[in-house]
C-alpha cells in the first residue's frame, strides 16, 4: 500500500520473504529483489490511491501474483536482504529529515514576513509576544534538530553507524516543523487557510512525516530498545 511513483519507477526494490520467519535468526529470512518496469509486468497490478496531501507523486496499492524472478534480480544475498535495507532506512530517515527541517524553516520565514507586515490595531503583530514567542521557539527547536541532522549525515558519510542519530532527526525534524506550520497558520490568521500565503500546505507536508517513511511511534520503539536497552514493546 502507498507505494510512491511507482508508475514512473525504471525498477522496484521488492522485499520479500523467502523464508519462514526464525525466533532465533528475526532478520534472516528475507530477499530484496529489483524488478525492472513493474508498472509493464502482467504479474503487477497498480491501483491508484487517493491522499490529502499537495503531491507531486501518486501513491498505489501494489499487487503481485506469479511475477517470476531470477537470481540475477537478486539485490545482496538470498535470506540476507534486510542488513542491506537498513542501510537504506537510515538515508530515507536522514533526506526525510532535511526535507522536514527546510518545511518547517520555510514556515518560520513565511511566519516572520507576515508578522511583520499585517498591521492590526496600529501595530505590526509581531510585536505582541503571544505572536513573536512561539516562532522564535519553534526557530529554536529547529535549529537544534538542524545539529542532529547534521550529525547523522555526518556519520553515514564516514560510514559509521548512525541509526540513534537518523532516527532522531527524523522524528524531531517532523515534531517541530509540523509545530512551527502550525504556529505559521496561527500567525497568518484566516489567510494561513488560503493557497496564497503556502503555510497549510507546508503543514499538510510535514504531518505526513509523523506517519511516513516510518512512524514516530516505530522511531521511539527503536530509541527505546535499541539505544536505551528496554525490553522490546511489539
Ligand atoms: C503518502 C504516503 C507515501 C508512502 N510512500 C511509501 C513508499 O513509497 N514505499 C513504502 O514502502 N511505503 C510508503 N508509505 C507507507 C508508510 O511507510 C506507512 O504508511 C507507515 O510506515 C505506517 O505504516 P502503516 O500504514 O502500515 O501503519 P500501521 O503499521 O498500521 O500503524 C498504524 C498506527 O499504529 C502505530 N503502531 C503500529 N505498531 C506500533 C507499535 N508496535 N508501537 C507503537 N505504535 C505502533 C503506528 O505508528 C501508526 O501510528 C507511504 C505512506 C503514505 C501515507
Amino acid at each position: 500500500m502507498f507505494i510512491s511513483g511507482v508508475e514512473n519507477a525504471d525498477t522496484m526494490l521488492l522485499v520479500s520473504r523467502t523464508a519462514e520467519f526464525d525466533k532465533s535468526d528475526p532478520t534472516g529470512g528475507v530477499t530484496l529483489f529489483l524488478v525492472e518496469d513493474p508498472a509493464e509486468r502482467d504479474a503487477i497490478d497498480l491501483t491508484h490511491v487517493e491522499v490529502e496531501l499537495p503531491w507531486f507523486e501518486k501513491q498505489y496499492q501494489v499487487d503481485i501474483d506469479g511475477l517470476r524472478v531470477t537470481e540475477d534480480d537478486v539485490l545482496g544475498t538470498v535470506d540476507g536482504g534486510l542488513y542491506l535495507l537498513w542501510d537504506t532506512l537510515n538515508t530515507e530517515r536522514i533526506a526525510g529529515a532535511a526535507s522536514a527541517l527546510g518545511g518547517g524553516l520555510r514556515a518560520v520565514d513565511l511566519a516572520v514576513d507576515y508578522a511583520n507586515d499585517r498591521n492590526v490595531f496600529g501595530s505590526p503583530i509581531g510585536s505582541h509576544q503571544a505572536i513573536q514567542h512561539p516562532i522564535a521557539e519553534s526557530y529554536a527547536k529547529l535549529t537544534a534538530a538542524r545539529e542532529v541532522t547534521y550529525k547523522a549525515a555526518k556519520l553515514w558519510d564516514e560510514g559509521e553507524e548512525c541509526g540513534t542519530e537518523a532516527n532522531s532527526a527524523s522524528l524531531l525534524t517532523s515534531e517541530f516543523g509540523l509545530e512551527a506550520a502550525d504556529r505559521a497558520i496561527q500567525t497568518h490568521g484566516g489567510n494561513g487557510f488560503t493557497p496564497e500565503y503556502e503555510v497549510f500546505d507546508i503543514w499538510r507536508n510535514l504531518r505526513l512525516t509523523k506517519t511516513a517513511p516510518v512512524s514516530n511511534e516505530m522511531i521511539l520503539n527503536y530509541l527505546g530498545e535499541h539505544e536505551l536497552g528496554m525490553p522490546r514493546s511489539y
